[in-house]
């Protein structure tokens, strides 16, 4: 049997969370200590990625980086919040230049906190650099600033990696990176070595890709450096616990990664809302060691053969089989 990975989890899926109708929240605040706290709780993650500015947050990063020593957890990202109510026309291709030298200024204090706290790589998910409505942007130039502004930032720190997670919509109706084609292109552009992407299982899902094949794209180009897995029902990104939905198209994503010998943490990004947020970390991990396992006792020849020829039903028993078996072993 293989080594287990190395299993995370951003540290909002211990917060509690509002919408446009629970505009209260699902439950009371939780504060940022605590949040790692329960992270802690868990007992098999071993890393989070944090977001930045901590919001609400009115104690010391001594005090932040105690609670992660205490719960045997350390930083491996920092998510910049480049998508809050300061950045509501964008961060890098705000029409505003002020309002682009306040995102870049963010960024780089971001870099400089995630360097100071070990970080493999800082997170830039511009959820809000984009457009909604056909002729509110000019394409040519949006396009030209997120380009421009990336490889500003990204190559004055040579010395840690910047990966990009793509997403299709939401919060902006159509996002700039929406997909791994579009996100590679732009990457390969820029044409530095510490620019890759962040691949979320769930973003890839709604955005009617095949997520093994989008990973493999972003591999074959040396371009994937992190993942994030959830679920969702396809249409939306409902950030539901891994392998509640797409379980074989789960196995498939991880069976990619095995084949590539790709050993990056296996972080989790759920939200669950009405869930106890431990419980659903734990279930998830449980799962995803599921997953380990089946990989450990699939047939790869057999499975390579079946796909020499596309024979889809022998690959389907031959993954039935593993996938099966080993789930039951976790109830
Ligand atoms: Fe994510
Ligand atoms: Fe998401």
């Amino acid at each position: 049997m293989t080594d287990l990975p190395v299993f995370g989890a951003g540290i909002w899926h211990f917060a509690t969370y509002k919408d446009r109708y629970a505009t209260d929240g699902y439950g009371p605040p939780v504060g940022l200590l605590e949040q790692i706290d329960r992270a802690g709780a868990v007992g098999d993650l071993s890393v989070v990625d944090l977001n930045w500015p901590f919001a609400g947050y009115e104690g010391t990063l001594e005090e932040v980086k105690d609670a992660l020593k205490r719960n045997n957890l350390t930083a491996i990202a920092i998510t910049p919040e480049i998508y809050t109510r300061d950045f509501v026309k964008g961060s890098l291709t705000n029409p505003d230049p002020g309002v682009r030298k306040q995102a870049m200024e963010l960024l780089h204090q971001a870099t400089e906190l995630a360097k100071d706290l070990g970080c493999s790589y800082v997170k830039l998910w511009p959820g809000q650099d984009g457009w909604d409505y056909p002729f509110q942007v000019n394409y040519h130039d949006i396009w030209n600033l997120a380009l421009d502004g990336l490889k500003e930032l990204v190559s004055a720190h040579p010395d840690i990696n910047f990966v990009i997670e793509y997403k299709p919509r939401e919060p902006r109706v159509k996002i700039i990176f929406p997909n791994v084609a579009r996100t590679l292109l732009g990457i390969e552009k820029i044409g530095l070595p510490n620019l890759g992407i962040l691949l979320d299982f769930g973003h890839s899902l709604y955005g009617q890709e095949t997520p093994a094949d989008a990973a493999q794209l972003a591999i074959d180009y040396n371009r994937l450096f992190a993942i994030d897995v959830n679920d969702n029902l396809r249409g939306w990104d409902d950030d539901m616990v891994v392998g509640s939905v797409h379980l074989v198209e789960t196995f498939e994503f991880f069976h990619t990664l095995r084949k590539n010998n790709w050993e990056g943490v296996w972080q989790l990004d759920q939200f669950p809302f009405r869930e106890d947020s431990v419980e659903a970390a734990k279930q998830a991990i449980q799962f995803l060691k599921a997953v380990h396992h089946a990989l450990d006792v699939l047939d790869d020849e057999a499975l390579a053969a079946a796909q020499a020829s596309h024979d889809a039903l022998a690959a389907q028993k031959l993954v039935q089989k593993v996938l099966l078996s080993s789930m039951a072993e976790i109830v």
